[in-house]
């Protein structure tokens, strides 16, 4: 697989190179949205963690030493190119489900995304009050998501999984209450009325991360 790299790094540079050279914005965001595909096929195949272990016998000791490992690598690179810090004009409401990537979701990496993430997208007092924070910090858009083959709302249907988490299971179920309370909430419903704020609800295709057609809500 090494050419691959190789013929992969080579490339991202003389893409960087173009981009530069172009200089236009709209070619650069494009040609960093390449750059971070390539970044995410290089690694996308690699087992966690498989260059400390092979035999995927991890302890917890040895992932959270490995986390430490690539977060201090990560961390230095950020450290020598700094990012901008841009003021959040959208707001995402997303399941912890990990094989959804909210960088991906918005074809953007850069910071112009509250995200806020609960298992089944669920919507609890917490969640509205952090959602009507962003709304005060100027946000402009607010995505609520759900998504396909969620494990959070098969679990809701379980009675084996009820009883060992009633609680999640019941922010699964009220979710279009919880949604229609925070619609409701002054601010939010002020700032909607006067055309300051808009609320899209959506539901993600999982495996491509298409936004489809909105959940309905009673
Ligand atoms: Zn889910």
């Amino acid at each position: 697989m090494a050419h691959v790299k190789v013929a992969a790094i080579a490339v991202a540079g003389l893409l960087t190179s173009a981009a530069l050279l172009l200089s236009g914005t709209r070619t650069q965001f494009l040609v960093g949205g390449a750059l971070v595909s390539a970044g995410v096929r290089l690694q996308d195949h690699l087992e966690p963690y498989d260059f400390v272990h092979e035999d995927a016998t991890e302890s917890p000791e040895q992932v959270w030493a490995e986390f430490q490992k690539q977060n201090e690598l990560s961390a230095t690179v950020r450290e020598r190119f700094p990012r901008t810090a841009e003021h959040p004009m959208v707001a995402l409401l997303v399941c912890m489900d990990s094989r959804i990537d909210t960088s991906e979701l918005a074809g953007d990496t850069r910071g112009y995304y509250y995200v806020v993430r609960t298992a089944g997208s669920v919507l609890g007092p917490e969640e509205q009050e952090m959602l009507e924070l962003a709304v005060a910090n100027g946000v402009k858009l607010i995505v609520l998501t759900r998504h396909t083959d969620c494990a959070a709302e098969k679990a809701a249907g379980d009675p084996a999984m009820q009883a060992q988490y009633p609680t999640l299971t019941r922010g699964v179920l009220e979710r279009d209450q919880r949604v229609a309370e925070f619609l409701a909430r002054p601010l939010v419903a002020e700032r909607i009325s006067s055309g300051a704020l808009l609320v899209k609800q959506v539901v993600i295709e999982t495996g491509s991360e298409h936004l489809l057609a909105g959940f309905p809500t009673r």
